[in-house]
């Protein structure tokens, strides 16, 4: 935060917190964003719109609805919080998933006193190898987008059936705390309540808890976000643009939108056709739902120092293209001396033509 507070001091950046953007629609030629402070909704026109609105882009932070419709909303918390973990002390708690989010819970979870914390996932085995590591190169994250249409989606089906480990000292910490235990092999069927005690059902008997956290990930549904209630049915989304093998396919993959080289949306219909949705070229989709189109790193801490120019290039061609309108007459009409001439240029010419040293053009 240090850091983020002397940016935006520096650069003198017009940051607003506490601010949501409730839609982002077209408006005479241009595009409104609307947004909600403090219960006062305003409303701004740009002519370029970035949404980096993080991993959760696409949707929202998921749970279960075995989960969500079988238990009160306070006896579980999704991993990417908030949670309140003093609320977790001396409570039993069980948690879903591997990755690293749920072994950051598990073991925040350990450190304010849980009196035990098992974690349960569906693999037979924590995955020891990262597929990111592969794809994690100054040229993939900088090139990704040109790949073809089936290439980028058999890497992103990869990525979907291939999970990353957790890191590493988050599994040793864990695995070293005497009340950490660990169920591979070991998916939630069912819960339910008996008395205060949550029941959890999987294929290896039952489970009691007292708290669920879940790392369960986040789901793909555009529509369902606020800011993407214009843009969500004008958008050209993958399963618009191409079409997978009959064993390949994924409607979670389908439904992410096609952006292009600059992580620009394209209208859903064609550019003849597309009458009134010309205006989604002027969003920008800098957020997790751009991963098919641009990779695994599209907007990962490790990707912005390769992606972030793309964006930056989309933006100012648009606007650079916007301003043509006029360019020529304003060349013909720019007047700028670039040779200072001094007020005995003239004088010193004719001496210099006296001495024939400057010859008559005729
Ligand atoms: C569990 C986990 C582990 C990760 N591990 C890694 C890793 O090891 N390496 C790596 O490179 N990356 C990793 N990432 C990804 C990395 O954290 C993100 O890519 C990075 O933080 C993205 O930064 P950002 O500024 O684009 O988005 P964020 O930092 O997510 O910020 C998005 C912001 O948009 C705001 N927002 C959303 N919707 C609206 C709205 N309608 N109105 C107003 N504001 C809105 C949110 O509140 C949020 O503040 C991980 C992510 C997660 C979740």
């Amino acid at each position: 935060m240090d850091y983020l507070r002397w940016y935006r001091a520096t650069l003198d950046l017009a940051v607003e917190n506490d601010t949501e953007v409730a839609d982002i629609r077209p408006a005479n030629g241009v595009v409104a964003v609307d947004t909600r402070h403090a219960g006062r909704v305003a409303t701004r026109l740009a002519r370029t719109v970035v949404i980096a609105s993080g991993y959760a882009g696409a949707g929202f932070w998921q749970v279960p609805a075995f989960i969500s419709d079988g238990l009160p909303d306070d006896r579980y918390d999704h991993t990417n919080g908030p949670v309140d973990f003093e609320r977790l002390r001396g409570r039993r708690i069980a948690v879903l998933g591997h990755a690293a989010s749920a072994l950051d819970n598990a073991n925040t979870a350990l450190a304010c006193g849980a009196a035990s914390v098992d974690l349960c996932f569906r693999r037979a085995k924590i995955p020891r190898v990262n597929p990111h590591r592969f794809v994690e190169t100054a040229g993939t994250m900088t090139h990704f987008c040109t790949l073809p249409d089936a290439m980028r989606w058999r890497i992103a089906r990869h990525f979907r059936l291939v999970d990353q480990p957790p890191p590493e000292l988050a599994l040793e910490l864990a695995c070293a705390h005497p009340k950490f235990r660990m169920h591979p092999g070991r998916p939630w069927q069912a819960v339910r309540l008996e008395g205060a005690e949550i029941v959890i059902a999987t294929p290896k008997g039952e489970l009691r808890a007292d708290h669920l956290l879940l790392g369960t990930g986040a789901t793909v549904e555009l529509e369902a976000r606020p800011e993407l209630r214009s843009l969500a049915p004008a958008i050209l989304r993958w399963r618009d643009r191409f079409s997978p093998a009959p064993d390949d396919e994924d409607a979670r993959l389908g439904a992410l939108p096609y952006v292009d080289e600059h992580y620009g949306f394209l209208p859903r219909v064609s550019a003849d056709a597309s009458g009134g949705t010309a205006w989604v070229a002027r969003v920008f989709c800098f957020n997790a739902a751009s991963h098919l189109s641009h990779g695994p790193h599209a907007t990962s801490n490790s990707g912005h120092r390769h992606c972030l120019p793309r964006v930056v290039r989309g933006v100012t061609d648009r606007l650079f293209r916007e301003q043509q309108n006029g360019y020529l007459a304003k060349l013909a009409a720019f007047d700028t001396i670039d040779l200072a001439i001094p007020d005995d240029f003239e004088a010193k010419l004719e001496a210099l033509e006296a001495a024939g040293r400057i010859l008559k053009a005729s």
